[in-house]
């Protein structure tokens, strides 16, 4: 038996840091959603009783640090499964890019097995399972727009964004989402209106979306690392409808209504970063290809 699962990419339209709670970790708020830029993921099943990872991206570990062979072992000791699995990911993602590349393919890994093993599992009790192994990974099972809070495993869903563009670029450095947690100081810190955020999405208002669109680590990646605020800038000045840095960097995204513009900002952007991307959003549960 085998199967097809796309895993794709999330985006924050907001990111808010509350307060740092006694377990250590930040209480956050965001909004994410999803866009048509996804890895894809291949799971046979095998009768030997074996996780085997398989990638041909030199970024993807093929051992238990892959968060795809963590969801497959979750799901196997979880449901007492004594079957085997080999999970071929094509890496599309950007890796370590604030795009929540392993955790949409842990999600994938959760929601393409409940259907290979035949587990009967709902949504609600995939991103439960996804929890244990991510924050965001609750998030990617759902495939949708939400806002999460908590660590980012509550989820509430919300209406899709008004259809639009979006330009990715990737400068060639890894953040880690860690560094930047340390870094970052709450005191002073210029809150982005959640609220005002969930209303734009409700009134399906592209302006007021990306009025409204914040996240909190920006500064604190920005100042670290200068080639991320350059590629902002010229975001900006290419004439992007909304601009922002997804999660905790180092990827930068702008929203443009235009297809043209969507690409005036792609040319613009050569000479400046290696990996760039169109995309449309997609933030609603797509069926499989
Ligand atoms: P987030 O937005 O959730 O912080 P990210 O986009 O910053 O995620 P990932 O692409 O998920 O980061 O990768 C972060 C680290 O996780 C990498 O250093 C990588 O080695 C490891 N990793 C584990 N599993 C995977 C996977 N399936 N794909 C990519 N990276 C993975």
């Amino acid at each position: 038996m085998h199967l097809l699962e796309k895993a794709p990419a999330k985006i924050n339209l907001t990111l808010d840091v509350l307060y740092k709670r006694p377990d250590d970790y930040h209480e956050i708020e965001m909004v994410m959603t999803t866009i048509d830029l996804a890895d894809r993921i291949e799971l046979t099943g095998l009768k030997s009783n074996i996780i085997k990872i398989e990638s041909e991206s030199q970024f993807v570990p093929s051992d238990e640090r892959n968060l795809a062979y963590r969801a497959a072992k979750l799901m196997k000791d979880t449901y007492k499964v004594h079957k085997g699995v080999k999970i071929f990911i094509e890496k599309n993602i950007p890796v370590a890019a604030g795009l929540a590349g392993g955790s949409s393919d842990a999600a994938a890994v959760i929601r393409g097995l409940n259907r290979l093993w035949n587990l009967g599992m709902s949504v609600e009790e995939m991103a439960g399972l996804g929890a244990e192994i991510g924050s965001d990974v609750s998030f990617c099972v759902y495939n949708t727009t939400a806002l999460a809070r908590g660590r980012g495993e509550q989820i509430k869903e919300l209406p899709a964004p008004p259809s639009c563009w979006v330009v990715l670029a990737k400068p060639s450095i890894g953040v880690s989402t860690q560094s930047i947690y340390q870094e970052f100081k709450i005191e002073g810190v210029e809150h982005p209106d959640t609220e005002g955020m969930i209303a734009a999405l409700e009134e399906g208002d592209f302006g007021s979306m990306c009025n409204k669109v914040g996240n909190v680590l920006e500064s604190v990646t920005l100042s670290m690392y200068p080639e991320v605020r350059q590629i902002k800038n010229q975001m900006e000045l290419a004439g992007a409808d909304a601009v922002l840095m997804s999660g905790s960097g180092p990827t930068v995204f702008s929203l443009v209504r235009q297809e043209s513009r969507a690409y005036r900002i792609y040319n613009s952007l050569r000479g400046f970063c290696d990996e760039v991307y169109v995309v449309r959003m997609l933030g609603y549960h797509k069926p499989l290809d």
